[in-house]
């Protein structure tokens, strides 16, 4: 059983040791990373060895709460968003969610309310949750950034950049079995690939060792209904992947009004 009550696959038990032995590999100063490091950025090493050693790269996380990285990004000036936000937007949610969402960015509700998908988004968010069995307090919802871009214009790359690291922090404490990215610029900054979220959705992902399904923005489904029965279809895949300890799925009906 896991320290969550449920079964844990052997997947995600494969997944969460490689990941300690990641972080063992870069914290025994070995020679051979040096070699690692320098042959990962020749465009003739395999993909997964560059993968690997970028992983190796990065330091490690200097927060070891949710709380202490939401204070960091409440103080942070990170990028030139933190001179037009009215809250930062850390994300909130289950500590030990085994089930992640990630969107873009705050928008005018989640700045001026400081909390994730609150708007009308938020609501159908909400009811997707609910139709996969869910309550919102059991899953984690985040963004890629944790400020609003004025306007709601799309995030931008140094933006991206600057901000990737805390919901990275956020991921290695939570290790949810399951992300769901949500839309084209959640699922693109994760992902490193800049595919159509077309090609992009409906398929798992290893992202670190976590599957991750891209589908589509709440927002997006606002706009476009005749795609929420698409993205019920990705959320039955999520659900199928979390079973056979993950809740009961209901209608799609509770999130297609
Ligand atoms: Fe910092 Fe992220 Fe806000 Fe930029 S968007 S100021 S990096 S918390």
């Amino acid at each position: 059983m896991s320290a969550r009550g449920g079964l844990q696959s052997p997947v995600a038990d494969i997944a969460r040791q490689a990941r300690e032995l990641l972080v063992q590999v870069r914290e025994s100063r070995w020679p051979g990373f040096d070699t690692l490091s320098q042959q990962s950025a020749s465009p003739s090493t395999p993909a997964p060895v560059r993968k690997l050693a970028a992983i190796l790269r990065e330091e490690p996380s200097p927060w070891s709460t949710l709380e202490q990285i939401a204070q960091a990004v409440s103080a942070c000036t990170g990028c030139p968003l933190h001179a037009t936000r009215t809250q930062t937007v850390p994300g909130e949610g289950a500590s030990k969610a085994r089930l992640m969402f990630v969107g873009e960015a705050p928008g005018a509700d989640e700045d001026r309310l400081g909390r994730p998908f609150v708007g009308a988004a938020g609501q159908l968010l909400d009811k997707m949750i609910a139709a996969m069995g869910f309550a919102r307090d059991q899953v984690f919802i985040a963004n890629i950034l944790k400020c609003r871009p004025p306007g709601n214009r799309d995030p931008l790359e140094h933006e991206v950049a600057a901000c990737l690291p805390y919901l990275l922090a956020q991921i290695a404490l939570i290790r949810p079995e399951v992300i769901c990215s949500l839309g084209r610029h959640a699922s693109h900054a994760l992902l490193e690939r800049k595919d159509s979220l077309g090609k992009l959705r409906g398929r798992f992902f290893d992202y670190r060792g976590t599957p991750l399904l891209p589908t589509f923005h709440p927002s997006y489904l606002l706009r476009t209904p005749a795609d929420k029965g698409a993205a019920w279809k990705d959320l039955q895949l999520i659900m199928h992947r979390l079973k056979p300890s993950g809740p009961e799925q209901h209608s799609p009906e509770e999130y297609d009004r």
